[in-house]
């Protein structure tokens, strides 16, 4: 094995700086908890890993005067889940970040991490991508900001070029009557991965009727998915029947999973519209209840 150096930039310029002089594999390193477990089954081989934990921007978690948040790309999911504000504002978004492995990974797991490891199966991105969230990336023509659906291309592979990283995201202020929630389904009662991830955000009126809603679904095709059908179905109703079945068909039909131990085709077709009858369901009480 090559040596591998190891940088620790106090600055974005500076972690740009580093990605694009790299002769060779650059690796960003946030928590670790999935480079080091890559790293130890030999699956990369960077000539560098640049942490970006020293870089003030990467690991602050700001409510703005207008509601909406900035988080660290490295920021990890415990800190998040310890703070009363986002927790109540956005409870799907930190529920899909807080639920990621162990206490000990959690501790460490950060959004960046979680997205730009670019598994289909990543529980943070649904509620993320279901939220309206955007990327704040850094480069070396300077920045520019993303939706999180646009970040990841394909497994294991996102949009960033060379030189550009993930410094922070955006959480918009929560909309009046909104509620979000997301929901997995795993094999085991927790440390697997998802067989099916669905994030929702949802607004109502005064009246109970659905006015926006944004519908995602993980693990069931190459990346995490917008429903839009989904959205449709239930836009304009107070979920009844008929809205949840058009919902439950919609999400089955934009399916395209792979079929493998943890769940069939069919089965992880059929999970989709289920866990999003019941996460359109618990946004809608939480929507209720603000
Ligand atoms: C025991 C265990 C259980 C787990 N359980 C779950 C689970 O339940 N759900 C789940 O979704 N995941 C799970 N994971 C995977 C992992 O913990 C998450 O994906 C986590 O969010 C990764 O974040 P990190 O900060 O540790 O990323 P790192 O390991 O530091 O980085 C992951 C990848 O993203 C890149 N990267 C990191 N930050 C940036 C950035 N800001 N800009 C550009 N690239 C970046 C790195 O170069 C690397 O390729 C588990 C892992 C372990 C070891």
């Amino acid at each position: 094995m090559e040596s591998i150096e190891f940088e620790k930039p106090e600055t974005v310029d500076q972690a740009v700086a580093l990605l694009q002089g790299a002769s060779g594999n650059a690796k960003i390193l946030a928590g670790g908890t999935d480079l080091l477990v890559q790293l130890r089954a030999q699956m990369l081989e960077p000539s560098v890993i640049i942490d970006i934990k020293h870089i003030e921007e990467t690991r602050k978690l700001t409510k703005n005067s207008d509601g909406s948040y900035t988080i660290g790309a490295a920021v990890a999911g415990a800190e998040a889940g310890d703070r009363d504000d986002i927790t109540k504002d956005w409870p799907g978004v930190i529920e899909g970040w807080e639920l990621i492995g162990s206490t000990q990974v959690q501790g460490r797991a950060s959004l960046g991490g979680n997205l730009c490891n670019a598994s289909p199966a990543g529980d943070s991105v649904p509620a993320m991508v279901a939220a309206g969230m955007t990327v704040n990336i850094a480069g070396p023509n300077g920045r520019r900001t993303i939706p999180v659906e646009d970040v990841t291309v394909a497994p294991g592979r996102t949009c960033l070029e060379k030189g550009e990283f993930v410094v922070s995201f955006n959480l918009p202020a929560r909309p009046a009557g909104g509620g979000d929630a997301y929901l997995r389904l795993i094999p085991r009662t927790e440390m697997d991965i998802a067989v099916v991830g669905c994030g929702v955000a949802i607004t109502l009126d005064d009246a109970g009727v659905v006015k926006t809603a944004k519908i995602s679904l993980g693990a069931v095709a190459a990346t995490v998915l917008v429903v839009e059908d989904a959205a449709k179905a239930i836009i304009g109703t107070k979920l009844d029947a008929d809205a949840m079945s058009a919902l439950d068909a919609a999400c089955q039909a934009a399916c395209k999973p792979i079929d493998d131990k943890r769940g069939t085709i069919e089965y992880r077709t059929k999970i989709a519209g289920v866990l999003a009858r019941r996460a359109v369901t618990i946004a809608a009480e939480r929507a209720g209840e603000k």
